[in-house]
């Protein structure tokens, strides 16, 4: 008998989730931590965001759904891994004995630019923060114009933009403003087509994107530039980009550049054989994979297989990237931007074809609460 231990329930953990009974019946136990008894799905965020979703439509309720398979479920955040002693030790100060690891910690927005005790800053990770976000536009919206203030220029900055809009339109009795700050130029590292496309959405909205210096500091109701520009805001986002874990950084653990655990074509660690990780949390040593939950699905087979591998002796698979994927931003207002190779289209097609694959997952694996 082992014990098999899963660190975070995202992404990259629905299949052995799934797997639970089955891992049981060959004899090993399954624990599973989390900081919540729920874990919300990051690609339909935005949506709820903007009014698409309601947050059940969002959440597995990985609690339940590991307790009703038989494992066990400890609520609390990994605070440190000991891989001599074989521990994986909470916040709380527990800790949690295993044969074998996987980790899938997901990753955060560093919040290095907020001043201390501001208030309605939210980063968009965790995906709660947005339906934080959203409360807040709704009572503001309620009594005077709303001002938004997105901070980043990338995918995540262009979905928060969009859905913002959605939600302050549904509110917007007095008017709304909604500004993105992008740094440098916005969405540089995607397609001309799909940016032209993304720009021309953004404009018809009224929806300003303001380029050429980077946000210095964000403070309660106040975005500062670097060339020294203030703008009042009411609610400020923060898609500056997300970054593993400092678990495994303060683990000792073997790191990549992006301080995610390091690990090899098995999504193993390279130092120690009995840990494994998926998701925005490692560093695959063999090339560096966006931080795109795509990678997180197709991981899932992967870490499957090895984990039980792993428990018996037996040989591990490998991991394959795979070729290129689809791409498709959710724009609010049931629209979305699709890109796939050389083609890119936007409209309420490419919204339906997103919408359709996220539902999809979420039925696959979803376990409703008893
Ligand atoms: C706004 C936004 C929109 C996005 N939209 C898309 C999209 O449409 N398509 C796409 O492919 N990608 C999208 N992404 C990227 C996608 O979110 C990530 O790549 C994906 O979530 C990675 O999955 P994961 O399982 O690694 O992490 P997550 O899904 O974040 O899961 C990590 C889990 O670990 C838990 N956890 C965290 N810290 C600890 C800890 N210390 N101890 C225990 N548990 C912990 C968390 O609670 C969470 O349940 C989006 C990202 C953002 C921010």
């Amino acid at each position: 008998m082992g014990e098999l231990v899963l660190a975070g329930a995202g992404h990259a953990h629905m299949m052995l989730l799934e797997a639970i009974p089955d891992i049981i019946a060959k004899g090993h136990r399954v624990t599973v931590i989390g900081p919540d008894a729920h874990h919300n799905y990051s690609g339909m965020g935005p949506g709820m965001l903007g009014g698409t979703y309601r947050v059940s439509e969002i959440s597995f309720p990985v609690k339940s759904m590991v307790e009703s398979r038989g494992g066990s479920f400890v609520l609390g955040k990994v605070a440190r891994i000991d891989p001599h002693k074989h521990l994986v030790i909470l916040e709380s100060e527990k800790e949690v004995p295993y044969d074998v690891l996987s980790c899938n910690l997901g990753s955060y927005v560093p919040n290095v630019i907020a001043d201390e005790g501001s208030v309605d800053i939210y980063p968009v990770k965790p995906i709660q923060n947005l339906l934080h976000a959203l409360m807040r536009i709704q009572e503001i919206g309620s009594k005077r114009p709303v001002h938004i203030g997105i901070c980043g220029g990338g995918p995540a900055a262009l979905e928060i933009a969009g859905n913002a809009w959605a939600a302050a339109k549904g509110q917007s009795r007095f008017g709304f403003r909604i500004q993105i700050f992008a740094g440098g130029e916005f969405l540089h590292n995607l397609p001309d087509r799909v940016r032209s496309l993304a720009l021309k959405i953004l404009n018809k909205r009224g929806i300003e994107i303001v380029q050429g210096s980077y946000v210095e500091r964000v403070a309660t109701g106040r975005v500062t530039l670097q060339n020294g520009q203030e703008y009042a805001q009411d609610i400020i986002f923060l898609a500056l980009g997300v970054q593993p874990p400092k678990v495994f950084a303060d683990s000792g653990l073997p790191i990549g550049k992006d301080g995610g655990l390091a690990v090899n074509r098995y999504l193993q660690s390279i130092a120690y054989p009995e840990i494994f990780g998926g998701g925005d949390c490692i560093w695959f040593e063999t090339e560096p994979l966006d931080k795109v939950g795509v990678y997180a699905v197709r991981q899932n087979p992967v870490l499957h297989h090895n984990v039980v591998a792993q428990l018996e002796g037996r040989s591990l698979m490998q991991f394959d990237p795979g070729g290129s994927y689809l791409l498709i931003f959710n724009v609010g207002g049931g629209k979305g931007i699709l890109h796939k190779n050389g083609l890119s289209f936007g409209g309420p097609l490419a919204f339906w074809i997103k919408d359709y694959i996220d539902r999809k997952f979420i039925k696959r694996f979803k376990v409703h609460a008893s």
